[in-house]
């Protein structure tokens, strides 16, 4: 395996982990995060939890397997628990969007300067 893909997967890793307990309300730890992501954060949390999690005046269940009523927490271990692959996949897809996006502006730069 590349070296590269090694950072990236333990990179998802750990926004999987930021992003699950984000979607739920729950603290999270983004200082383990490279700093240009952090900002980007919130709005990826709120995005995944739209696909994650549907929450009608505060009960919280499960859009992927449709099973719930869940506390925050219990959504949380439910979500590591069965869905970490799935969740692994939408971040994957996030963070590729977000390198893109990066590459492109600095290209754009390149070009006006
Ligand atoms: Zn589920």
């Amino acid at each position: 395996m590349k070296r590269g893909s090694v950072r990236l997967n333990a990179l998802i890793e750990k926004l999987v982990e930021v992003v699950l307990r984000g979607a739920v309300g729950m603290k999270y730890d983004d200082s383990v995060l490279p700093t240009a992501l952090r900002e980007r954060i919130p709005d990826l949390i709120s995005r995944i939890a739209t696909q994650l999690r549907e929450d009608s005046n505060g009960i919280l269940r499960c859009k992927v397997c449709g099973r719930g009523p869940f506390t925050k927490r219990g959504f949380y271990l439910h979500a590591k628990r069965i869905h970490s692959d799935y969740v692994s996949e939408l971040v994957r897809e996030e963070i590729e969007g977000i390198v893109w996006e990066a590459k492109l502006g600095s290209d754009r730069e390149r070009d006006v300067g």
